[in-house]
């Protein structure tokens, strides 16, 4: 039997690294995922791989900072699978510029995708979890929405988004809405892919944590698959690092 057997969850920033691998695991694990990405042709190629896999699945085109997306979504995604039990907030970029490199604009614009988006995922999706008796929420914040290493957007956008799910876990926790936040190091992803190009860099990269390697997407992949689960039904508002040790160094 599979973990999240009727289940269905909506993952957004699906078309490739831990989102895709989050909607593949998911699927695998019996739930209906509902697949949304601004890039259309990736999230399209890993509906019919999930599909090719006897998986159900719905791809959506989406930005995750626009309201009127998010209303599309929702509204589609129930239409087409009748509820949502699941939301993984992945969708994010990533800048490293420090406070002074930084425009207003590209400040906002990182804000407005990692922590408006994260925000508005809930704000549609919580009544529909209301409705149905519960539902669980997994926002994906990183590292640095705990400490200081990153870029300054990058910070304080994954930052606000580590306290908006205590906020959320606190208020819908009556209702069996479970909220809680994953903290990923440094994963193997498109997001890296300048950061981790040359042998020399993965190496560096690898010696920041207690682990001698650095992560991949399925790591990330099995701590949402747990929480997203019915497994952790008395886990909320908590926080996941998966960082191969990096913060205890
Ligand atoms: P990727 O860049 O590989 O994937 C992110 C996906 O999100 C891309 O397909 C991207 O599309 C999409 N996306 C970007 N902006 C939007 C938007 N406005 N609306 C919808 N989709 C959008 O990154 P990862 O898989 O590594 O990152 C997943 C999450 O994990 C992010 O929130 C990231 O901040 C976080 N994280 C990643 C870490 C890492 O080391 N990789 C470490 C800590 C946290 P596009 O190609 O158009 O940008």
């Amino acid at each position: 039997m599979g973990r999240l057997d009727g289940k269905v969850a909506l993952i957004t920033g699906a078309a490739r690294g831990q989102g895709a691998t989050e909607a593949e695991l998911f699927a695998k694990e019996g739930a209906k995922v509902i697949i949304t990405d601004l890039q259309e042709e990736g999230i399209n190629e890993l509906a019919n791989k999930i599909k090719g896999n006897g998986g159900t699945v719905l791809a959506l085109k989406q930005d995750v900072s626009s309201e009127e997306d998010w209303q599309k979504t929702v509204d589609e995604g129930i239409k087409a699978f009748g509820k949502i039990d699941i939301l993984v907030n992945n969708a994010g970029i990533l800048s490293f510029k420090t406070v002074t490199e930084i425009s207003k604009a590209e400040f906002e614009k990182i804000l407005s995708i990692n922590t408006t988006g994260t925000f508005l995922g809930m704000k549609y999706v919580i009544p529909n979890m209301q409705e149905n008796g519960g539902g669980s929420i997994v926002n994906i914040s990183s590292l640095a929405g705990i400490y200081g290493v990153g870029g300054a957007a990058y910070n304080a956008s994954k930052g606000a988004v580590r306290t908006l799910t205590k906020n959320a876990a606190l208020t819908y926790g009556k209702e069996s809405i479970r909220v809680n936040s994953v903290h990923p190091g440094t994963i193997d992803t498109p997001m890296l892919k300048d950061v981790l190009q040359t042998e020399e860099s993965r190496e560096h990269a690898a010696s920041t944590g207690a682990l001698p390697y650095i992560g991949q997407p399925i790591d990330v992949a099995y701590c949402v698959l747990f929480l997203a689960s019915d497994e952790a039904r008395f886990i909320t508002g908590g926080e996941y690092l998966i960082d191969g040790g990096a913060l205890t160094m």
